[in-house]
């Protein structure tokens, strides 16, 4: 993609009054945050967050794009994972500005607002959908992940507005779905012809700049068993338990391929890497029957560069190893089921430099000359790999700071918040170039 050149320093007067607009307008940007929170954007009933997010957009006069997704759209691109559940109501919803007259380079601001499951509410201090602020730190499912970076650039892109200009390039502010199971959304945003010189994906990276991130394949295992009555047990086969041998198999590689991580060109000093999780188990039927099958739904992250086909190949032939050596999988082996990400690990290349020198200047016109952003690596995945790896658009993430996500009493603290609206603000004025608004 060919990028115009770079705008003209931004004024001292201009980051002065787009940084008090944000300021000015952050009681407003955390009661939005709040109200976003409440909505419990779970997997396949991320439709009230999607219209929270498309009357957003409209209210603010971006031209909205929201529209169903069909995975005959998606199927064939690199970077599709199969769904496993009712994916009949899933949207996708873009707000675009086209400004003016064009002076600068193109932007695409992306945010997932699915999150994943609370587990028992009685382990959270607070209620996960009711979000609380208690020591400058916001409570709440997704609140880190990511609503608070989302909602960081909505906000940002008004305090441009506030101070009296608009972004003098096209921006695409994208809500997606699915981020946490396959990255459909994403995907179906490119799909759907979205381009921009440039992504930034406000993810939790307590300000770093996050430019690596392994990948990430699905599976179900399904072990199945010979029922019996319990009073017979030893005829039987109990497929919870050989399930449990597939998992201690599935850990060996697990501790192998990590092994071969210490190899690796970037993630050689990155400890363990790679986790194997087995998420979510099911089987059974009766607790006087020896269960005749077990379901195990499992996770294993992948380095960049890693060829999904072999690991996958990998996978089953672990899998097939453990099940020869056990009486009755070796005449009944389990079936591994792909059902969800199938996700290559991506690195940005330099090709982001530019991008990354504008958000390095934007991060010391907050902290200050001396500060230096950290480039970081995640041993978890995000979108970004979908605009860098098959649509040529560098991509990266830079969001608040954020704990326990995925976890209980996740929370995100409110003063990177702030910071981190105050950078994409100046990023967007600096990368995109400046309009004066008119009346
Ligand atoms: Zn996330």
């Amino acid at each position: 993609m060919t990028s115009p050149d770079a705008t003209p320093p931004l004024s001292t007067d201009a980051a002065t009054a787009i940084t008090k607009a944000v300021h000015d307008g952050f009681d407003a940007q955390t009661k939005f945050l709040a109200d976003f929170v409440r909505i419990p954007s779970l997997r396949f009933e991320e439709g009230p967050a999607q219209d929270y997010m498309a009357d957003a957009l409209r209210d603010r006069g971006y031209k909205v794009d929201d529209w169903t997704i069909h995975l005959s759209d998606l199927e064939h691109l690199p970077g599709f994972g199969p769904i496993d559940g009712d994916f009949s109501r899933a949207r996708s919803v873009v707000g675009s500005h086209h400004p003016s007259e064009t002076k600068g380079r193109s932007l695409i601001l992306q945010g997932h607002l699915d999150v994943v499951p609370a587990g028992p509410s009685d382990m959270w201090t607070h209620p996960p959908f009711e979000p609380v602020i208690e020591g400058g730190w916001m409570y709440g499912r997704g609140a880190g992940d990511m609503k608070a970076g989302t909602v960081a650039a909505l906000f940002a892109l008004d305090a441009l507005r506030a101070a009296g200009f608009e972004p003098a390039a096209t921006v695409h502010f994208q809500s997606v779905i699915e981020e946490e199971s396959t990255g459909l959304g994403a995907l179906s945003t490119l799909q759907r012809g979205y381009r921009a010189d440039v992504a930034v994906l406000p993810e939790p990276s307590e300000l770093t700049i996050n430019r690596a991130q392994v990948g990430a394949l699905w599976f179900r295992l399904r072990v199945r068993g010979k029922p019996v009555h319990v009073s017979h047990a030893g005829e039987g086969s109990n497929a919870i338990l050989a399930g449990y041998d597939m998992i201690r198999a599935l850990q060996e590689m697990e501790a192998e391929w990590n092994a071969r991580a210490a190899d690796h060109p970037v993630y050689a000093d990155v400890p363990h890497p790679l986790n194997f999780n087995a998420g979510k188990i099911a089987g059974g039927d009766w607790a006087s029957s020896v269960p005749a099958w077990c379901d195990i739904d499992c996770r294993m992250g992948v380095l960049p560069g890693q060829d999904l086909a072999e690991a996958r190949a990998e996978i089953e032939a672990r899998v097939a190893a453990a099940a020869r050596d056990h009486p009755f999988l070796s005449n009944s082996p389990p079936e591994v089921v792909w059902n969800g990400f199938q996700a290559e690990g991506y690195v940005l290349g330099e090709d982001a430099d530019p991008a990354l020198d504008v958000m390095r200047a934007a991060h010391a016109q907050v902290f200050g000359a001396d500060s230096k952003i950290e480039e970081t690596k995640m041993t978890a995945l995000t979108d970004t790999r979908f605009y860098g790896l098959y649509y040529d658009i560098p991509a990266f993430c830079i969001g608040p700071r954020a704990q326990n996500i995925h976890g209980f009493d996740e929370r995100v603290d409110l003063q990177s918040v702030r910071d981190l609206t105050v950078v994409l603000a100046l990023f967007i004025a600096q990368w995109c170039g400046l309009n004066p608004l008119r009346d």
